[in-house]
């Protein structure tokens, strides 16, 4: 049972259902088992039903939906694919700076056009050496003239290896004790010393793809530069507060599919000469999940609506991340045993691929370790 916090969340899942019965349910698994190439077609069909953008602010072609409405639109979206919830959700992610931190030329060139579908933009912080401890970024930015020159790597950026633009963190400079200064920079994609690749046999959420990024003196105008020099730390870790709101509506869309799998599964699947529904042991992994779920969902909404009215909501958000991935932990795992064998056999249920693309919730946008040192420094500092 969905609960709808706001009345504005129901005209979001109605949507969101239409769309799916058409356009995802029956291509979702094709585009699971399919060669890992980035979907541009059913990237195009979302950003005509309006699903890319939804939150981009109206006045430069989004959709200017209110955090609530964004946040449901995502979590449904999990419900019917995830992958589906991460093609919406990287735009958003990746626009997001520019937006918040970026000049009125930045805005106009850019946002209307990733809006609609037109260019596709990536975010792209993650290094090598650059991971938890994303502050330690190798990538630099040396200036000549006017121009940025640009040498190192990214790895593991959503969309990369199809972006058509990139908001690039890199070494501007240093601020001592051999911490680097961090600016944000846009970069085109479509110019020379630019390289990107497809990250190959990656375990889920396979139809949003994810990329490795190579630049060598890789050249653009300072003018692309978001901000203030030497914020894009800043910059960064801004957008990842808002984003963990979104890893949080992943894993609730991902639970609650779990949850109503099981369920249905449960009430038709007969052991003993009886649904095993009957059983008190199935019953009370039905009771666990359906009772964190619902915690889960509770917190990302009261995260969301923080972060609507203008209030601090750092905290929450990585409560909600933190909590609600591995909520969606506990249900796959639960709904696998459930399904059993018909769980763990892909061509029987979904069960086996929402246990591939729950995994990542733990991981991106901050591992669930560092959700706990977010949580831990807001209330210690
Ligand atoms: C599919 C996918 C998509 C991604 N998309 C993007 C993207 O679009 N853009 C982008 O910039 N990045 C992206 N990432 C990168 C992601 O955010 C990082 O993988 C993540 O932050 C963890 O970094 P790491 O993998 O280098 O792990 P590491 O930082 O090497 O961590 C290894 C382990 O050590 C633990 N650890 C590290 N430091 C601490 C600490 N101080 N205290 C306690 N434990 C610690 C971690 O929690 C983890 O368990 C993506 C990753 C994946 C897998």
């Amino acid at each position: 049972m969905r609960y709808n916090a706001d009345p504005r969340q129901q005209a979001v899942r109605d949507r969101v259902k239409e769309f799916a019965e058409k356009e995802i349910i029956p291509v979702y698994q094709e585009l699971d088992r399919r060669e890992e190439t980035f979907p541009r077609e059913y990237y195009k069909k979302l950003a005509d039903a309006g699903l890319i953008g939804f939150a981009m602010p109206k006045e430069y072609g989004g959709g200017g939906s209110s955090d609530i409405e964004y946040i449901t639109l995502i979590e449904e979206l999990c419900y019917y694919d995830a992958p589906t919830g991460l093609l919406a959700a990287v735009p958003e992610l990746a626009i997001f700076p520019i937006y918040a931190y970026g000049n009125e030329e930045q805005k106009k060139k850019y946002i209307p056009k990733c809006a609609s579908g037109e260019l596709i933009p990536a975010f792209a912080l993650t290094e090598r050496e650059a991971g938890s401890d994303a502050a330690n970024q190798q990538t630099v930015a040396i200036i000549e003239g006017d121009e940025f020159v640009i040498n190192g790597e990214k790895i593991f950026i959503m969309h990369g290896d199809a972006c058509d633009i990139a908001i690039l963190f890199c070494r501007i400079g240093d601020q001592g004790e051999g911490r680097p200064k961090v600016s944000a920079i846009i970069i085109e994609t479509d110019k020379p010393g630019f390289k990107a690749f497809t990250l190959k046999h990656k375990m889920g959420m396979r139809a949003a793809t994810t990329g490795r990024i190579e630049l060598k003196d890789y050249r653009c105008s300072v003018s692309q530069q978001l901000g203030e020099t030497g914020k894009g730390f800043r910059y960064a870790m801004g957008t990842l507060d808002g984003a963990r709101i979104g890893v949080a509506a992943q894993a609730v869309g991902v639970g609650q599919r779990a949850l109503d799998e099981s369920v249905k599964y449960s009430k038709s699947r007969i052991a003993f000469g009886a649904p095993i529904a009957k059983l008190q042991a199935i019953q009370w992994m039905i009771a666990d999940m359906s009772t964190r779920l619902e915690a889960a969902r509770a917190m990302t909404y009261k995260a969301a609506l923080l972060q609507e009215k203008g209030e601090r909501f750092s905290m929450e958000a990585a409560q909600a991340k933190l909590f609600a991935s591995e909520m969606a932990g506990f249900c796959v795992d639960r709904a696998m045993q459930i399904h059993s064998g018909y769980g763990y056999i892909g061509e029987f249920s979904v069960i086996e691929k929402l246990y591939r693309d729950q995994r990542v919730l733990e991981i991106y946008e901050g591992t669930s370790e560092v959700q706990r040192l977010v949580i831990a420094n807001s209330l210690l500092r």
